[in-house]
């Protein structure tokens, strides 16, 4: 494709199908925080992805296995996802931050570690020990350890295990970190197949592979070419396959669609693409442009427990004066339950008294306005008329700042 004007599908699970392009709301603990499932599932949310580190942690693979697999767990019947713990392991593990990784100042090359705190994730060429983020006690993460953590989650989509590497990193551990994640990305073929095999009355998963490379064509091509190639290779992964793809890492904001751009080069068209981590508005259009099907971030409920709402003229914050006695909705163009039934004014107040309704009622809002807004893409990709939609909506979005 690469025709810059996205492109639609359907990504069938053993729950249910994913029209796409489509963003997937996250739930890391098994729960979108403050709103019940059944209102994600009313305000159009195909799927949910759930976090591999968090749920490993507490309660534990096991109690959900027993409960029939995520989605029974946390009673959501559609599609679930859950990434790796790669991520985790290395950030929430070391106490570093993703944003961090664009303070260059801060950090010495290949040094993961927060400033002032102790390294907590090591990791070698077999896997990443970390400590918990939640007790200190150590843990360790390997290929087949996240395999059979995300086999026991029993999310339709499940993510192989790579290195989470930074804009900081050196370009010579950034290669060394994209062979290491090609060897991992083997190691979780083979053990994908041995658990399937082993289980095969569960409903199928189905494993995408995650390109990584950073800012580097020529590492963001090589990567994705040794996915793709990985099962015409002589060894223990001969004749797998990936079901879809991921594409994570570092991605510098102005970057993010050249480098879509090279790895969709390199996949094959068959596939689902999944882009880990973006809602901003610019960042979704580029993404879809440039060929990306599905997207996962925290952000919209994150933001929007502090206060900051989405609308069709900007993000603003709640907690303005000027919404005291402002009786229209968050959003005047919004049709979610929150808008249908409460006023900024009402909204402001709930902040300022520190009730935890206001969490409930901004998610739904903000999750609301980042769904129906992948939704509108979609179909404007459909009725041919996707650039328009574009610069209608961020011409609007990004106009002024509230
Ligand atoms: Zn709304």
């Amino acid at each position: 494709m690469a025709d810059g004007a996205g492109r639609t599908g359907t990504i069938h699970t053993p729950h249910g199908d994913i029209d796409t392009p489509a963003f997937v709301p996250v739930g890391t603990k098994a729960t979108v925080k403050a709103v019940l499932p059944e209102t994600m599932a009313d305000l159009g949310a195909q799927a949910v992805l759930a976090n591999a580190y968090h749920l490993y942690l507490q309660p534990g693979p096991d109690i959900v296995d027993e409960a029939g697999g995520l989605g029974a767990f946390m009673n959501w019947p559609g599609p679930t996802f859950t990434d790796s713990g790669g991520f985790q392991v290395l950030s929430l593990g070391s106490g570093f931050r993703k944003v961090l990784a664009m303070d260059t100042e801060r950090h010495r090359a290949d040094d993961i570690v927060a400033p002032g705190k102790d390294r907590l994730a090591r990791v070698d060429d077999d896997g990443v020990t970390f400590t918990s983020h939640l007790d200190g006690s150590t843990h360790r993460f390997t290929p087949e350890v996240s395999m059979g953590i995300q086999h026991r989650l029993g999310a339709d989509i499940i993510f192989a295990f790579d290195e989470l590497t930074t804009l900081v990193n050196t370009r010579e551990y950034q290669q060394r970190s994209v062979q290491r994640t090609h060897e991992w990305a083997i190691r979780c073929l083979v053990e994908h197949r041995r658990l399937t095999a082993a289980a095969p009355d569960r409903p199928a998963q189905a494993l995408f592979g995650v390109v990584q490379g950073a800012q580097y064509e020529d590492l963001r091509r090589a990567a994705t070419r040794g996915l793709v190639g990985i099962g015409n290779e002589a060894g223990p992964a001969q004749g797998c396959e990936f079901d879809g793809y991921g594409i994570g890492g570092a991605l510098e904001k102005q970057n993010l669609a050249t480098i879509i751009g090279w790895v969709v080069d390199e996949l094959p068209e068959d596939k689902p693409r999944h882009l880990l981590g973006i809602s901003e508005p610019d960042d979704l259009f580029a993404a879809v442009a440039a060929g990306a099907d599905t997207f996962d971030c925290v952000s919209p409920s994150r933001v929007a427990r502090n206060a900051a709402i989405y609308s069709a003229d900007g993000r603003y914050n709640i907690t303005g004066a000027r919404y005291r006695r402002d009786f229209t909705p968050l959003d005047p163009e919004c049709d979610c339950h929150t808008c249908a039934h409460y006023t900024r004014a009402y909204i402001h107040h709930l902040f300022k008294a520190k009730e935890i309704l206001s969490a409930t009622l901004c998610t739904i809002h903000n999750e609301r306005f980042i769904v129906r807004l992948v939704d509108r893409i979609r179909t404007s990709i459909g009725a041919g008329d996707f650039a328009e939609l574009r610069e209608e909506t961020l011409g609007r979005y990004y106009s002024k700042s509230s």
